[in-house]
Formats: C-alpha cells, sequence, structure tokens
C-alpha cells in the first residue's frame, strides 16, 4: 500500500499555543512543523504527522502487520477497557498507539515504528509491543535500519503482566538486531516514560530527542512524592538527560531529518566501495585521488632529525596545535557527534561520533584540549573522567556492530587524577577498555596528535596501526611527576623528558609508533590545513592497508603487535640501536 500525505486532513484554522496562549494561523503552526513560533514549545505529533515531516516527500508505505489489542483479563475501571479501545480508535484514526511503515530518510531505506500518544497515552500493551517487534523483525529480515519514535506514559495497565512482558519482548528483538550489525535509533518526544523507556526507548544505538523532552522511569509525581522532595524544574527533559550521558543528541524538530539521514548513511554505507560511498555535498575537491603508499609517513628513525626531548614535550603542549575537534572539521567530513557513556555522564575531554574519511565512513574518538584558557578549562584540560572512557567504548562498541574501522586521536596530559574520578572508577574503566580494543575486529588506527600521557593515552591507543605527529610525545608519565620521584626535583622535567625518551624518533625506534607523520614547517599549530591533509593521508593509508584483513585477522595483527614489547628479541635488539652515541 503506497500512501501520500501531501497535508494534514483537519487542519484547524487557528491554533492556540498550550506554552504562550498566543493564538498561531493554522498553516503557520504546520508549517512551522507544531513548534509554536512566539515561544518555542514543542507541542506533540500525531504519528501520521511524525512519519510525514520524518520521511523523504512525506511518503511512506504502511507495514501490513497482524496485531490488535484483546481484552485479556477482562478488565473494568470507570470504563470497560474495549470501550476504551473503540473511542481511541475513534479518536485517532489508529488501529493502536504505534504506526509501522517503510519509507527513506535522505535517500536510505528504513523501517519506522512511530508511537502516537493520543492512543491511550501511548501505553505500551501487548499489540504495541508485537507491532514493534514485527517492525524491528521487517527490519532484521531486510537489514534495513531501525528507527523508533517514542511517546508513552508506560506500560497499559489494562493488560497487566502482560504489558510488562512487552518490555522483554522488545528488548529480544532489538538484541537481535545487535547481532545482526543493524543500525537502530530512538527518538525520544515528550513524553517516554516507565516500561516504554526502560526497554526499547532507551536500547537503541542512538539516542536522539527532541528539545524539552522528558524521558524517565519513574514520573516526577512519584519520585517527589517518594523522596519528599521538590524536583527541578529541568529534571529529566532532554538536557537534563544529555550532561548525564543518557541521550546522545537533542535535535530541533526542523533538522531532524538531515541528522537522521547523516547517521543512516554512515551506518550503512560501510562496505561499499570508496565511489558510492561519499556522501552528497560531502566532497572536498583538493582530496581527490588516492595517496601514493607512505607518502608523508616516515618509518625509518634515522630519517628524523635528534630532537631535545623537552623542546618536544613543550611542542606538543603547545596550545596552537590543532585539537580532536579541529582535525574532524578539516581532516574528516559530516562529523556526527554522540554523547554519553549511558551509566553516568558526558566527559567533555573526550569527543567521538560518525565521520567521513576519503569518501568512507569511520567511527573517530579523541581527547580534545582547546587553545584558550576557557576552552581548556571546559574540557578539564584534555584529562578524561572514568565517563570519558565509557563513552569512547560505547563508541568502539557501535563501531564493531556497524563494522566501522575505528579511528582514535590521542591528546592528553593523562587520564583525570580526582577523587571523583576514582570513586567511578578510573583504573577500570582504563583497563576494561584496553581488553575492550583487544576484541575489535575491525581496523583501529591512532594517531598521537600532541600528548601521548600515560594510561590515559592508551586507553584509546590499542591499535592496528599506531602513528604519531613528528611532534608528539609519548610517556609513561609526565617528565614532571618522573623527576618529582626519581629526581626528587621538579625542576628536573627537561632530563626526565630525555631519559624517558618520550620524542617521535625514539617512539619509532622502540617500535612503540609504526610511522611518524611529518608536521608543516613550524609544528602543525603553524599550518593546520597542511596538518589535517596529512593526517588525512596517513589515516587513508593506514585504512586501505588495514581493509585487506579479515576480522580475525585485524584481531590478531593487534595482539602480536603488542605482545611483542618487553619480549627478549625485542629488547635485545632496541637496546643495540638505541646505545649507538647520540650528539
Ligand atoms: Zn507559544
Amino acid at each position: 500500500m503506497r500512501q501520500t500525505v501531501d497535508r494534514i486532513v483537519d487542519e484547524p484554522r487557528w491554533v492556540l499555543c498550550p506554552g504562550c496562549t498566543t493564538p498561531v494561523y493554522g498553516k503557520r503552526w504546520r508549517r512551522n512543523l507544531s513548534v509554536c513560533p512566539e515561544c518555542g514549545r514543542y507541542t506533540a505529533l500525531s504519528a501520521v504527522e511524525r512519519l510525514t515531516q520524518l520521511v523523504d516527500d512525506g511518503r511512506y508505505e504502511q507495514l501490513d502487520l497482524e496485531a490488535r489489542s484483546e481484552d485479556p483479563l477482562q478488565f473494568v475501571d470507570t470504563v470497560p477497557y474495549p470501550a476504551r479501545l473503540v473511542q481511541a480508535r475513534a479518536r485517532t484514526g489508529l488501529d493502536e498507539a504505534v504506526l509501522c511503515a517503510r519509507a527513506t530518510v535522505e535517500g536510505v531505506p528504513v523501517v519506522l515504528a512511530v508511537m502516537d500518544f493520543r492512543f491511550l497515552g501511548g501505553s505500551l500493551g501487548s499489540a504495541v509491543g508485537e507491532l514493534i517487534t514485527l517492525a524491528a523483525e521487517v527490519a532484521l529480515a531486510g537489514r534495513t535500519p531501525l528507527v523508533i519514535v517514542s511517546a508513552s506514559g508506560g506500560a497499559r495497565m489494562q493488560e497487566g503482566v502482560l504489558s510488562l512482558m512487552q518490555m522483554a519482548k522488545t528488548a529480544a528483538a532489538l538484541a537481535q538486531l545487535d547481532e545482526a550489525g543493524v543500525l537502530t535509533v530512538s527518538l525520544v518526544t515528550d513524553p517516554t516514560f516507565g516500561g516504554v523507556a526502560a526497554s526499547f526507548a532507551t536500547l537503541c544505538d542512538v539516542i536522539l530527542a527532541e528539545p524539552g523532552a522528558r524521558l524517565g522511569f519513574a514520573g516526577r509525581r512519584v519520585i517527589e512524592q517518594t523522596i519528599r522532595q521538590q524536583l527541578p524544574a529541568e529534571f529529566q527533559t532532554a538536557e537534563f538527560l544529555l550532561e548525564r550521558g543518557v541521550v546522545d543528541r537533542i535535535v530541533p524538530r526542523p533538522r531532524l531529518r538531515t541528522e537522521l539521514g547523516r547517521l543512516l548513511r554512515a551506518a550503512t554505507d560501510a562496505d561499499r566501495p570508496v565511489g558510492d560511498a561519499r556522501p552528497v555535498g560531502a566532497g572536498r575537491s583538493s582530496h581527490s585521488g588516492r595517496p601514493e603508499p607512505g607518502e608523508g609517513l616516515v618509518r625509518d628513525p634515522g630519517r628524523l632529525p635528534e630532537a631535545d626531548a623537552w623542546e618536544q614535550v613543550r611542542r606538543a603542549r603547545d596550545l596552537t596545535r590543532p585539537t580532536t575537534l579541529d582535525y574532524l572539521a578539516t581532516a574528516f567530513v559530516d562529523f556526527q557527534e554522540l554523547h554519553g557513556d549511558r551509566i553516568s555522564g558526558d566527559c567533555p575531554s573526550v569527543v567521538g561520533g560518525t565521520a567521513w574519511l576519503d569518501g568512507r565512513p569511520v567511527m573517530v574518538i579523541g581527547q580534545q584540549k582547546g587553545h584558550t584558557a576557557a576552552e581548556l578549562s571546559q574540557r578539564n584540560f584534555g584529562m578524561p573522567m572514568p565517563s570519558g572512557y565509557r563513552k569512547a567504548a560505547r563508541l568502539m562498541r557501535l563501531a564493531e556492530k556497524l563494522r566501522l574501522p575505528v579511528v582514535t586521536l590521542v591528546d592528553t596530559p593523562g587520564a583525570y587524577p580526582g577523587a571523583d574520578a576514582e570513586e567511578q572508577g578510573q583504573a577500570v574503566a582504563i583497563a576494561e577498555n584496553l581488553r575492550l580494543m583487544a576484541l575489535l575486529t575491525v581496523p583501529v588506527v591512532t594517531v598521537i596528535i600532541g600528548e601521548g600521557g600515560s594510561g590515559g593515552a592508551l586507553a584509546l591507543a590499542v591499535a592496528n596501526r599506531v602513528l604519531a605527529f613528528s611532534s608528539a610525545v609519548y610517556s609513561v608519565i609526565s617528565p614532571e611527576g618522573c623527576a618529582a620521584i626519581l629526581w626528587k626535583d621538579p625542576a628536573a622535567a627537561p632530563r626526565a623528558a630525555a631519559a624517558l625518551r618520550v620524542g617521535s624518533r625514539d617512539l619509532l625506534r622502540l617500535g612503540v609508533v609504526d610511522a611518524v607523520v611529518v608536521e608543516p614547517d613550524g609544528g602543525t599549530g603553524a599550518d593546520p590545513l597542511a596538518a589535517a591533509d596529512a593526517l588525512r593521508r596517513a589515516l587513508a593509508d593506514s585504512l586501505g592497508e588495514l581493509r585487506q584483513l579479515t576480522g580475525p585477522q585485524l584481531r590478531a595483527d593487534r595482539r602480536a603487535r603488542f605482545r611483542q614489547y618487553g619480549s627478549a628479541l625485542t629488547v635485545e635488539s632496541e637496546l643495540r640501536t638505541m646505545s649507538q652515541p647520540r650528539r
């Protein structure tokens, strides 16, 4: 059945905004996607309105799925349940509180399940659970991404404990899509609570939310009665949850289709050849043509000049050097940042998301510093909290699921050494990333773009290929820290830097980095675009090599790479090389 919706029937001539009570001309209200043009208040959309706004040209094909609510408990409150269903169907024109359809979003085929709050408060009954499960099964059969738009007060009381079971059923359906590597996206709209919030609305790979949308397990009134306190106004809003790592992005209604399209393209184009994979409008004319292998990369330490170690440390920390976000804007295209660890927070010292590199989608994760005191302070000087490492882990697992190569950009003085970081398990977060990265079966390439500080750097750097810019440093401890402990004098930091052999030439000689990316004259900060170009070529080169390997080979290659450190053969040969006289 092909359905085209050009306009919403029964369009009211005037709409009274529930936020500011301004009367708004109906056509203007619709044109503004049911967001008040005066006060910005978002109002609920019906499932049909939502689908029409979200998909290309408003065209969708409703899925022909069989599921209708029964009355298994013969439930009667003030009104018998069957009578409520009859009323809801008459009022909404829907069979149930969810509408499932097939469509394209920015040209990418998707299966959508869109809830309608007007139908018994969007409650999750057996038929809703069944329809969402069937939609997931359609998505699985066609390996088509699934988009679920939620709006719900929770489980449907009138169907009792059978409603509760729908949470487990839909969760299992999403787990199958995880196993099959099919992207799932949740769009949270106001309100999404209870059993819906605690199942499919939050189990998707990416959680988008409309501004101000409330999401939670328990409702505000229940919580306030339980704790006998008033909750802040912003409690459980999308903005509140973004800060706490629960949602990935807050997307204004007019941008939803575009942003959804970006995610879908990155997730579905991973296996396509270069020519087909470049997103529309994302081309960079200066970057056509494949680089020659090895171009801009130095693998022979003898070709690198001897440099004073302390001078290297100072250059690696130079605030003019491009940061991860700078490179994401220059060496990559179409970066779609994803936020939060889904556990405790959204660490500002780690940024990550999908992006395109040389016509192919990748997952990029990096530590973020800044150029000014304000930026540095906002990013906690690039020193991640456990939530930063857990966000990185979440994105790496997503990359593994979607078969996206992982690119990490390392630039940190170290993991944040604070009491709160310890309380939240900093050591565990780092350790778990080391193990996770050893298990990945997608290509992983790391570039140390500035400072590679200790375990906090390594937690993003268990890669198949580890590269470093020529002024980058990588060390087990900061030279200052080493000087304080071994020399009992922080002023001995320059001597400690030399003794620790932190510079790129020594790192290459030790085999800790595989190649050095030559910086522009004067460093990456002196010519950020040239640096970005060198980075892009180095990454494209390394990923091109790794693409020849199978998943098990990639994992074995990475394990072998790290297995060699400290084995007798390596140490002996490295000592011999390093004992050569130095100027
Ligand atoms: Zn208003």
